[in-house]
């Protein structure tokens, strides 16, 4: 019988503890400030960050909402992230994604006070990461890393692989595999024997970006299985990069969609601000 990793449950956990650790830091006259910058109108963008807020809310940290209109210039939110990263009573800043077609996403992110940079998307963080030097962590990997851990899963000396490589998922999670000791292998579109790599993994992490695409044959038997993806159905429910139902009976524990790795994303963007805030400086490994 396999286990199923609750994300909803441990991202709980996490926000509860770090409601008291910003209890405790207020005691101290000290309070975590998040800046959040939306530009235009989005309804997905407008969930997401509505679900940051509310996060915000409940573990105590301080959400200042930048709600800019669609025709926003990209010289107007440079000038913005500049004044932003200017003010010392802003801990985090987090802009979010996608913006509008005619500003350079990368500009705006490259602009970004790295100390600030809650997302963990700057260079300057991403580097940090890969040679081992603290910073912030891209929230998705770094909540995975979480689940595995409270779920009592060892990653030392595990054959880890990884299905998808972006930028923010992808290798930044290969990244913290390794960190944790494991053996790591990435695979992504141009992998020649993809099932055959796959079927090594002692813990497998899939962030294909397509519906169900993982099925019961990429899997070794008693494999951990970590689905990243989201995806809407046509009868509009959720599901993953991975076929549950072929799958789940291969594994020894495999996350769910919803409920896995979802919830763990804005629960580590709040960890994120609540170390950067406590440190005013880049994040340390403390979960
Ligand atoms: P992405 O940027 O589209 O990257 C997908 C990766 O999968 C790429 O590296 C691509 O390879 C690889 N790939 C695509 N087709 C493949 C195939 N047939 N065989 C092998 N590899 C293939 O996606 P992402 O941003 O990493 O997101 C992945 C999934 O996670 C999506 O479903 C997304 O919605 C979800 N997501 C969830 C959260 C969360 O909070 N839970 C956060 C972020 C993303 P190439 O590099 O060669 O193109």
């Amino acid at each position: 019988m396999y286990q199923i990793i609750d994300g909803k449950k441990i991202s709980q956990q996490i926000k509860d503890e770090l409601k008291e650790k910003v209890a405790a830091l207020k005691a101290q006259g000290k309070t975590i400030t998040l800046a959040v910058i939306q530009v235009g109108s989005d309804p997905a963008s407008g969930v997401y960050v509505g679900n940051k807020k509310k996060a915000c809310a409940y573990i105590g940290i301080e959400s200042r909402a930048y709600e800019l209109p669609e025709e926003t210039t990209q010289e107007e939110l440079l000038q913005l992230v500049a004044q932003l990263n200017a003010d010392e009573t802003v801990g985090g800043i987090l802009v979010q994604l996608p913006l509008p077609g005619h500003i350079s996403e990368d500009k705006v992110l490259l602009a970004i006070d790295p100390k600030k940079d809650v997302d963990g998307f700057h260079p300057v963080n991403v580097g940090n990461l890969s040679i081992g030097r603290p910073g912030f962590v891209s929230c998705t990997p770094a909540g995975v890393i979480q689940l595995l851990k409270r779920s009592g899963i060892e990653i030392q000396g595990k054959e880890c692989v990884v299905l998808g490589r972006s930028n923010i998922v992808g290798k930044p999670m290969a990244m913290l595999l390794l960190r944790e000791n494991g053996t790591v292998t990435v695979c992504h579109s141009r992998t020649k024997n993809l099932k055959e790599i796959t079927k090594r993994a002692d813990i497998l992490v899939v962030a294909v970006g397509k519906p169900k695409f993982v099925t019961g044959d990429y899997v070794k038997e008693g494999a951990v299985v970590i689905d990243v993806g989201i995806h809407r159905n046509a009868d509009n429910r959720l599901c993953g990069d991975v076929d549950f139902d072929s799958v789940a009976p291969h594994t020894s524990a495999i996350t769910p969609v919803p409920g896995g790795v979802g919830p763990m994303t804005v629960a580590m963007l709040m960890y994120n601000c609540v170390e950067g805030g406590a440190k005013n400086a880049c994040n340390q490994r403390i979960l």
